[in-house]
């Protein structure tokens, strides 16, 4: 065995120790995170999708151009509650608990999370908006987060709880308005600056029913918004995306595309006439003399302009958190990130909604600035996924990651140290079943250019891409023989990924899951 000296090794200790210490003193770097809800990549022009051009989204663009864009970041369950349990516990929704937004119970809100290790590590932690997890926030110096509609809150006259179970109506409001000025109040007004801060900013914009805020009513107004490419998919070899109630023209109910109902309804007409459209075979159409055709492309245009509205709202109140950031003078040591919880159907297959484990759904917009070590204007090709988050932004802040984190830091991406693949595959597994939208479970692995799905509640069905040759997942080439030894890997990774995950159940055991049902916390509301 080779001998090395003692003494460079020593100076070595000596140096990084001095390294480290003043990091703690002075330089743990802020955190800004910002998360909407339901924001598909498609609309935010950075990413360079079919709607870009007509709909830029200027304050997100920035970020990009001054720190590092992700073109595949996934979700590990394409819906609101399973993925912000995910991002922040670092760990799969079975694992933490929270796999399903309904009948699953609420989120068990003593177990370790990262806005909570970043508090015992001196940071003063702080998330306003949207929340959606039943128990109230644990781990946060001060939290302002939506309550009414069961933790969605509403566009208008939201209801908010606030640090200590305050209920706090906010009448005659707008939801994106009321977060952005309680959130820059709280970053100008912070008491004790000498500690880091890490700062939650979670928008219910743009989550259905997608309602513009003041001003933005007229935006678009006279534009016809172009079609993505598989607007009029047919659903040919994929059973499970042909049995889903969430096509525009088929599932979308009256209220979705602000229709005046007529007038002199009971309340209970009211919402019987607003929801319908919901179920399946629940049709309705604004005129009888639309062809099939016109009254899809109707309905997409009402509601692609609302959406885009709603975004042009938080691209606006993003830009102006960042001009109250840049007025503190902390700009530079604040990591910044712009997520949302899952992608969504812009009309892509004919959708809205999100949950499949196709691309569109699974991806997650994610930028992230920090000019400290992510060289601007650059671009991440490499798989990761929301359990990344939490172990990447305890990295960053220089704390060591907990064991049972099943995440894994993503930092040499942001440091551009490798440009080999992150992750060789990722796991993916959706749970809830008949609500919303009657999308069936399924799980799956996807890997840089295949993607392997098996749907199983109530039907047995494998789904194969090449993403390569079909990034639109138009053909399902399972049961090509050809395909066979591609297959037969995918399988073999797929099974290894489940029991390093520990989600090695039986197919009827994942049915359980399925079935569950367990309340609420938001179905009982405080007595004050
Ligand atoms: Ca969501």
């Amino acid at each position: 065995m080779k001998k090395y000296s003692v003494i460079p090794l020593l100076l070595l200790l000596l140096f990084s120790c001095k390294t480290i210490k003043k990091q703690e003193v002075s330089q743990n770097p802020n955190i800004l995170f910002i998360m909407t809800d339901d924001h598909a990549l498609a609309a935010i022009s950075a990413y360079k999708g079919f709607l870009s051009e007509v709909a830029p989204t200027p304050n997100i663009d920035k970020l990009a151009n001054e720190g590092m864009l992700f073109n595949n970041m996934l979700c590990t369950n394409s819906i609101c509650g399973p993925s912000r349990a995910a991002i922040l516990t670092g760990k799969y929704p079975h694992v933490n608990g929270f796999y399903k937004n309904e009948g699953g119970g609420d989120f068990d809100e003593t177990q370790q999370t990262f806005p909570k290790i970043l508090q015992n590590n001196g940071y003063e932690t702080a998330v306003f908006g949207k929340w959606h997890l039943g128990t109230a926030p644990t781990g946060f110096d001060y939290y302002k987060v939506l309550f009414n509609k069961e933790g969605q809150g509403s566009y208008y006259d939201p209801v908010f709880e606030v640090t200590g179970n305050r209920i706090v109506e906010e009448k005659g409001k707008y939801s994106t308005n009321v977060i952005k000025e309680d959130a820059i109040n709280w970053l100008k007004n912070r008491k004790d600056k000498s500690k880091p801060f890490m700062l939650m900013y979670q928008f219910k914009a743009p989550h259905r029913p997608w309602e513009p805020g003041p001003g933005y009513e007229n935006y678009l107004g006279d534009i016809t918004i172009p079609y993505p490419a598989t607007f009029n998919d047919e659903y040919n070899g994929r059973k499970s995306a042909k049995d889903a109630w969430m096509r525009i023209d088929g599932h979308m109910n009256r209220k979705d595309v602000k229709i005046n109902p007529p007038k002199g309804l009971t309340e209970e007409e009211l919402i019987a006439w607003n929801s319908f459209g919901n179920n399946d075979g629940e049709f309705w159409t604004p005129n009888e003399k639309m062809t099939e055709q016109e009254r899809k492309n109707w309905k997409y245009q009402r509601y692609i302009k609302d959406y885009l509205r709603v975004v042009k709202g938080v691209d606006d109140a993003i830009g102006a958190m960042m001009a109250a950031l840049e007025k503190s003078g902390l700009a530079d040591n604040t990591i910044i990130i712009y997520t949302s919880d899952q992608g969504f159907y812009l009309g892509e297959h004919g959708w809205f909604d999100k949950r499949f484990m196709y691309e569109e759904s699974l991806h997650m917009p994610f930028i992230i600035k920090y000019p400290k070590k992510i060289k601007p204007g650059s671009v991440a090709n490499q798989l990761a996924l929301n359990i990344d988050y939490a172990p990447t932004l305890l990295q960053l802040a220089g704390i060591p990651i907990p064991k049972d984190i099943q995440g894994k830091s993503f930092l040499p991406v942001l440091e551009n140290k490798t440009k080999k693949a992150f992750r060789d595959a990722v796991y993916y597994h959706y749970y809830e079943f008949p609500f919303w939208h009657h999308v069936q479970p399924h799980y799956g692995i996807r890997t840089e250019r295949y993607k392997l799905i098996h749907y199983y509640y109530d039907m047995d069905e494998w789904e194969l891409f090449d993403l390569e040759n079909d990034p639109n997942e138009l053909n399902n080439i399972y049961a090509e023989v050809k395909n066979k030894e591609v297959i037969s890997k995918l399988k073999k990774r797929l099974s290894e990924l489940k029991k390093e995950y520990k989600m090695d159940l039986s197919l009827e055991e994942m049915r359980k899951m399925t079935d569950i049902r367990i309340d609420r916390r938001y179905r009982v509301e405080p007595a004050n």
